[in-house]
């Protein structure tokens, strides 16, 4: 039973819900009241705080390394890889017309894409496939992105390293840092944001979309946005979107660490960076693709083993260091990497499958997203 005040208030009928406050959700909510501040807009989130990928990724605001642009291209095609590059790069560039270094630590200090020597993927032509990626990204991104930097590899201490790619457009934030700015932001703009609520259901009733969450309480809102990524298939099964977990390891400061930046290898499936003087490693899924599609958010032997082995092995092999943190997130991907933004049905949106690339791609849509919602 609810009081009086807290229908009034807490649980009045909304203009718009927004379900999941990860970046998407509180992106979407940022630009819609941006073009209507009016709005009455409440966020309701699972968790006690976001508790999807957005507070447990690895930060990298970037857009793509060069072996996994050119096997998107592969698979989608030219234009429409060039398309995901477009709305990633766009998305970085509002992230930093909004949020200055000192609200989340952002540094776009450059990056690159390791090649081991047992790879002989593109390495017998990696200089043709630098300029070729470099001539297509042209129209997008300003100056060339990716240049040879193998003479690198020597003061960075990498061992079985036979290539180095240099990616001078992209950085990291601090992940934390960000969506904690973005909440405070959008709530100041008078978006509610409550927590401990999960959405298990939703309907249309006469004009309104009804809402059933976890509680005994349900919400009322002319239209609903569905930004829960990973969890997608819990409330919406009839699309391509499954979760997948991506593990991390943090290791203890090193005070010798030769190099900065954030780093790629095997198209993505491996990426690290320094934060501070610690090394933030993540990835290896595709070691065990079908046990980490899943929505736990434990860790796995297999998996840290083998982080903890390319840290070792090819890392940082003569340093020494403990782990002080594990953890895993969810990511939301699906048969083909565009996201998945559209009315599903009169009055109910939703914007998931961000492919493991949301950081960037999360301000581009949710821009979008207001204006597809709002006109
Ligand atoms: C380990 C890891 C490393 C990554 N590294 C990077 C990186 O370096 N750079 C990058 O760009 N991307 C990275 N990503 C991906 C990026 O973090 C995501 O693409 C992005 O955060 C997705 O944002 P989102 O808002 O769509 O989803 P999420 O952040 O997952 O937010 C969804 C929210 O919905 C809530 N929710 C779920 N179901 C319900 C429900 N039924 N009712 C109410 N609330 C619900 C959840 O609690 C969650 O807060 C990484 C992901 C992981 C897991």
């Amino acid at each position: 039973m609810i009081s009086v005040w807290e229908k009034e208030t807490f649980f009045a009928p909304q203009d718009i819900i927004i379900a999941g406050s990860g970046f998407v959700g509180l992106w979407s909510a940022f630009y819609l009241k941006k073009r209507n501040p009016k709005l009455r807009i409440t966020i309701l989130d699972k968790g006690i705080i976001p508790t999807g990928a957005s507070t447990r990724n690895a930060g990298f605001a970037c857009f793509g390394s060069l072996t996994e642009l050119l096997a998107d291209e592969q698979k989608m095609g030219t234009d429409r890889m060039l398309h995901l590059v477009e709305m990633r790069y766009k998305g970085l560039e509002k992230i930093k017309t909004v949020f200055g270094k000192k609200d989340i630590d952002i540094d776009m200090c450059g990056g690159y894409e390791l090649f081991t020597k047992e790879e002989n993927l593109l390495t017998e032509d990696i200089e043709e496939q630098v300029d070729y990626l470099n001539e297509l990204l042209k129209e997008i991104v300003k100056g060339n992105t990716y240049k040879l930097a193998d003479k690198k590899i020597g003061s960075f201490g990498f061992k079985k390293i036979s290539h180095l790619i240099r990616n001078n457009q992209e950085g990291y934030l601090h992940s934390g840092k960000l969506i904690k700015v973005l909440l405070q932001y959008v709530q100041r703009q008078g978006v509610q944001v409550l927590n401990n609520l999960e959405i298990k259901n939703f309907e249309k009733v006469n004009d309104r979309i009804e809402i059933e969450t976890n509680q005994p309480i349900r919400f009322s809102a002319d239209q609903l946005l569905i930004c829960i990524n990973g969890f997608a298939k819990k409330l919406l099964p009839q699309l391509d979107v499954e979760p997948a977990r991506g593990q991390v390891i943090l290791t203890s400061p090193i005070d010798t660490l030769p190099w900065k930046g954030t780093f790629h290898y095997n198209q993505g499936f491996y990426y690290f960076r320094n934060l501070g003087k610690r090394v933030l490693l993540g990835g290896a899924r595709n070691l065990a693709v079908n046990d980490e599609r899943t929505f736990s958010l434990q860790t796995s032997e297999i998996i840290q083993q083998e982080l903890e082995r390319f840290l070792n092995e090819v890392i940082i092999p003569d340093k020494k260091f403990s782990i002080e943190l594990r953890w895993s997130g969810t990511m939301g991907i699906g048969g083909e990497k565009m996201p998945i933004q559209k009315e599903i049905s009169p009055g109910v949106f939703c914007c998931v499958r961000m492919n493991g690339m949301g950081v960037a791609l999360a301000p581009f849509l949710g821009e979008k997203t207001a204006k597809m919602m709002i006109g």
